[in-house]
């Protein structure tokens, strides 16, 4: 009882946050993408397995942008040169058509998401265009799209266009206010684009405004976060994405563009994503899952409330499990038989969907336990707790599991209810969520010889 009222200091949690400080996955997905057995993946299986596939999601990936921002994780490529527009959505429609030619021909689409990249680097031709050919001849359940936003590339022309097609959830990248950070990050927006689209997003009937901003970014103080909090006041966004700066240079060149000596402390950066949190419970947000705040009426929250949200590549989300076609250079494709990903560079992409092939390189095919705890740790990551089943208990991996959790129970980072079926996380250990899903990830436990330096910092 006393070790787990003690996750209520915020000492108690630094010092905990500070002793198990190290690299972990996101789990947006089981088993994370590292984790995936490429060798025993055949896209013939994972193709067929849609045969039945009634309903799907589209997540469309528009990789160009203007401009590199140091700090970015993402598979983009940064061109001004804007004729590379129309071959890009000519290809990825083309693909759509190979995927449909697997598909039911009374296919519904239930959601289509343009993530980059920035999608906004696109005419609002070439946007039309796109949403238009991906619906052409398909039923759509609910035309209601996402979409992402960069403030300094948008134009309130493309907004409508954007709403007229169908598209209500609009994601801000606010990041952060101060200069000095969008300098060293080489993003540079202000508070009058960011002010114009949000406004006018907020004028538009239905719609849902979330803003990404990010902490534990180079030269980012604690004055920094005090003022951009100040414009979530003054905004009120529907929800907020409260991201940990992913330090991941091995992977990201970009992010070579500044040292290590311009960012917080492991101290400093867990102080600072406290100070958001408390900034944005006191607003009136309520916390969802590990790094999002939502108001009580935002589709987040109401999912949240009811038990029912969800998480997949593209983050948390209202809309329940389903079948994903990810379409574009390096989109993810997920159904309930695994995972498939597409070429990630955008030349080799282009050349095998124009060849008639499509572009898929590498995935995974779902073993019954990836399934099984695939949803443990979705659980964990989205609600904070997860219920094993009798049957479950008797698998040989639940026991090690068990194990590995004592020393999370030891320091009241969770408890076990129920005997030993249901492992919860208490309401303010939601920033040690990936370190208990990391105790359920049977694959890397198998091959614990997997490189370590792959991942992010979990706080
Ligand atoms: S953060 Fe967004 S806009 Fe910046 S380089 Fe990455 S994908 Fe492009």
């Amino acid at each position: 009882m006393q070790k787990v009222s003690l996750i209520n200091s915020s000492e108690y949690r630094l010092k905990k946050a500070l002793e198990y400080d190290r690299a972990i996955p996101r789990y947006t997905s089981y088993p994370t993408v590292p984790a995936w057995d490429t060798e025993g993946f055949s896209p013939k299986t994972w193709l067929s397995a849609l045969s039945d596939e009634k309903k799907v999601k589209l997540y469309v990936h528009l990789p160009y942008c203007e401009q590199l921002c140091t700090y970015c994780g993402c598979n983009k490529r940064i061109t001004v040169n804007h004729a590379v527009e129309a071959p890009y959505i000519d290809v990825v429609l083309k693909e759509w058509e190979l995927w449909k030619a697997k598909l039911p021909a009374d296919l519904a689409i239930e959601e289509i998401h343009l993530g980059g990249g920035t999608p906004t680097f696109f005419s609002t031709t070439m946007l039309s265009k796109l949403i238009k050919g991906l619906t052409k001849g398909v039923k759509v359940i609910h035309p209601n799209y996402s979409v992402e936003l960069h403030p300094a590339v948008t134009s309130l022309e493309q907004v409508h266009t954007l709403y007229d097609l169908g598209f209500r959830r609009f994601s801000i990248g606010v990041q952060c206010s101060d200069n000095k950070v969008l300098k060293a990050i080489n993003r540079f927006q202000t508070l009058t684009q960011i002010s114009r689209i949000t406004t006018e997003i907020r004028s538009l009937a239905g719609t849902s405004i979330n803003w990404d901003l990010v902490y534990g970014l180079p030269n980012q103080t604690f004055a920094s976060i005090a003022d951009t909090l100040e414009w979530v006041a003054q905004f009120k966004p529907d929800r907020i994405a409260w991201y940990g700066y992913a330090h991941v240079p091995w992977k990201s060149k970009a992010q070579r563009g500044f040292s290590d000596a311009d960012l917080p402390s492991p101290t400093t950066r867990f102080q600072m994503q406290e100070l958001g949190a408390q900034k944005l419970e006191a607003m009136g947000y309520q916390a969802i899952g590990i790094d999002h705040f939502a108001l009580p009426t935002d589709e987040l929250a109401i999912a949240y409330n009811t038990g029912v949200l969800n998480r997949n590549f593209m983050g948390y989300t209202h809309s329940q499990p389903g079948t994903i076609v990810g379409l574009g250079c390096s989109s993810i494709s997920e159904s309930w038989t695994g995972f498939a990903q597409n070429e990630p560079n955008v030349e080799a992409y282009i050349k095998q969907i124009n060849n008639g092939d499509f572009a898929l390189v590498k995935g995974h095919l779902h073993t019954e336990a990836d399934r099984k705890i695939g949803k443990h740790i979705t659980s964990l990551m989205c609600m904070g707790k997860t219920s094993f089943t009798i049957s479950e208990e008797h698998e040989e991996w639940f026991w090690p599991f068990r194990q590995r959790t004592n020393f999370l129970e030891n320091d009241g980072l969770v408890r076990w209810e129920n005997g030993p079926a249901t492992l919860v996380i208490p309401k303010r250990g939601n920033i040690f969520a990936r370190l208990v899903a990391f105790q359920l990830d049977l694959r890397y436990w198998e091959n614990a010889q997997q490189t370590r330096q792959q991942f992010s910092k979990a706080v």
